[in-house]
């Protein structure tokens, strides 16, 4: 803003600003679905694993996207079902892991669900963990960023499950997702990533960062 700027300039200039910041719903809502597919990209990258939530409504067919899916839960420990945002009908979604060559179809639960399930599991190992309770190791790994950060939410201390070797596979996330949610996923304070990012002279993450990215229309 220039110093010769009146007052009342200045004032209209704000507004202005304020106006094109104010999002509508429905940009908001590409905004998350966005994030959201960039976080699922990010685990991806951290855990050679690629987790898709899946859900076809088998009433009238509308396949959900990830955050329809997620949105249309209860968070109700016993509801596994999600709604489709066409009919209304209640069905349970699942979450499809790609490994090295290899396809499982699992339940795919809220965060919440997730949540509940992992009392007395804490002394499972990482590994021992994937394979006896799949489905709630990858919910928590979708939902939480990973079961250390999942038992941590509910008050219990887990001692393994550390992700090595982060530090080159976030780069290309920093500044397109909020360090919040890179540490989220890598399990490390905010204060590492955030130094790591201006080290590296990249910019925050912000919503019309986020829109530009996304393609959405402002
Ligand atoms: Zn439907």
């Amino acid at each position: 803003m220039s110093i010769g700027m009146s007052f009342g300039h200045r004032i209209r200039h704000t507004q202005r600003l304020r106006q094109s910041l104010r999002l509508s719903q429905a940009q908001r809502l590409q905004i998350q679905e966005h994030a959201f597919t960039l976080r699922l990209a990010l685990i991806h990258e951290l855990r050679d694993e690629r987790y898709e939530p899946k859900a076809i409504c088998p009433a009238c067919s509308r396949e959900l996207t990830p955050m329809e899916i997620i949105r249309g839960f209860n968070q109700d420990p016993n509801d596994f079902t999600t709604c489709c945002s066409a009919c209304s009908r209640r069905f349970e979604p699942t979450l499809v892991c790609f490994g090295d060559g290899t396809y499982i179809e699992l339940p795919f639960y809220c965060d919440c669900q997730t949540l509940a399930q992992l009392q007395g599991k804490e002394t499972l190992q990482p590994e021992r963990f994937a394979m006896e309770y799949p489905a709630i190791y990858r919910s928590a790994i979708v939902h939480h960023g990973g079961i250390r950060q999942a038992f941590a939410k509910v008050g219990i201390q887990y001692a393994f499950e550390e992700i090595s070797d982060w530090k080159n596979k976030i780069r290309s996330f920093l500044g397109r997702l909020p360090d919040t949610i890179i540490a989220e996923c890598v399990g490390t304070p905010v204060a590492t990533i955030r130094a790591i990012r201006r080290k590296l002279g990249v910019s925050r993450c912000t919503q019309s960062k986020m829109l530009v990215e996304a393609g959405i229309e402002k």
